[in-house]
């Protein structure tokens, strides 16, 4: 593809300046491409009813077309653009999370064009609450289809920075706010299918669903045995794919009581450097104390007592880690509540399921 001038353009998170709107307002309805922040992550828009539009956010991440994307809206009202059927169990819903990041997957209207939902008969759609992503929906007039901004397989973007770094050359414009405040990726609900199902958790927990709508059920994928079996498996069931957020060095999880997670990443750490290798541990406060002499570079994602804390900080994490050329990164397990079903669920995905229980 054909290598473009990226701006960072710094905008006030909470108040933009309508000029700045503007200006990337304009580019989308142009067709073009533009990264704005969002309270999950960033995400690479256009325009979701250009087709051409479209096309580029594929080409610019290398993201297979049988991925699909979120489109993204501001007023309630235009849901009902883009899909047949809003059920009552939607509209409850929306009204409890929206905007917010859960995303309600539904029919797809057939204005709906074919290469935002990877040619399936639903649509993914959210209406996020970030000032910056609303504002820009609103100038825009019309809705943003928008993936996460990193190339793929790589870790979703919480900074400007971070999604500079995967696609300086491939967009025009990207939009600082600063970074996200949720820092994993919107909760996905289908409400298509008879049973609400959870296809990805996310910043709106599984219990917080269950209060509104008690009988929704976790798709949990069968381990994927390999990445050729988990691409195969994912056209069979797209967005369900296992190893997603793969940070580009090796990723292994811990799990077990805190003195035999510390036990055994001492023991892994001291293996590996003494091979040669420089290994990078993604740690919590309480483990600080006991690897802070480990010889591993830390980096602390903050108290196990805050995992709203800990999912903030972890992509920003993995990125630190590979950035500073570690060949092998160890992480703990975190419980799987509330928020900490994603962050346990980005780190499957990481380390492509690859843990070490300790016992
Ligand atoms: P990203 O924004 O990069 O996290 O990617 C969007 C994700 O939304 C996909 O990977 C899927 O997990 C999910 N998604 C989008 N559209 C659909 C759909 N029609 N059915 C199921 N999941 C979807
Ligand atoms: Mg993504």
């Amino acid at each position: 593809m054909q290598s473009v001038q990226t701006t960072l353009l710094a905008v006030d998170p909470l108040q933009p300046a309508p000029a700045d709107i503007e200006r990337a307002a304009a580019l989308l309805r142009a067709g073009q491409l533009v990264v704005f922040p969002t309270e999950t992550v960033y995400g690479l828009g256009a325009d979701a009813l250009q087709v051409q539009a479209v096309h580029s956010i594929f080409t610019a991440k290398g993201r297979p077309y049988s991925d699909p994307l979120i489109v993204h809206i501001a007023e309630y009202q235009t849901l009902a653009m883009l899909v047949t059927h809003i059920p009552q169990d939607a509209l409850r819903l929306a009204e409890a999370f929206w905007p917010g990041p859960l995303t309600l997957v539904l029919p797809a209207h057939e204005r709906v064009p074919r290469i935002v939902t990877a040619g399936m008969p639903t649509v993914a759609v959210r209406m996020p609450r970030h000032p910056v992503a609303l504002a820009l929906i609103r100038a825009t007039a019309t809705q943003i289809a928008a993936p996460s901004a990193n190339r793929f397989m790589h870790i979703s973007p919480t900074t400007a920075q971070h999604a500079f770094t995967d696609l300086h050359g491939r967009v025009p414009l990207i939009l600082d706010a600063g970074p996200c405040e949720i820092g994993v990726e919107s909760t996905v609900l289908d409400l298509s299918t008879d049973i609400p199902t959870l296809l990805r958790p996310g910043g709106v927990s599984l219990e917080m669903l269950r209060t509104l709508l008690p009988t929704v059920q976790h798709f949990t994928s069968p381990r994927a045995s390999s990445l050729e079996q988990n691409i195969a498996d994912a056209h069979k069931s797209p967005g369900q794919m296992l190893v997603h957020y793969a940070p580009t060095v090796p990723t292994y999880l811990f799990d077990g009581s805190l003195s035999q997670i510390h036990t055994a990443m001492l023991t892994t750490i001291q293996q590996h450097l003494a091979q040669g290798q420089h290994v990078g541990v993604l740690i919590a406060d309480e483990d600080l104390s006991a690897l802070q002499n480990s010889g591993a570079k830390l980096y602390t994602l903050g108290s196990l007592t805050q995992p709203e804390q800990i999912a903030a900080h972890l992509f920003a994490g993995l990125r630190a880690l590979e950035e500073a050329n570690v060949t092998l990164i160890l992480c703990r397990t975190f419980a799987e509540q509330g928020i900490g079903l994603a962050i346990q669920d980005r780190l499957l995905k990481a380390s492509g399921s690859k843990i070490i229980t300790v016992s």
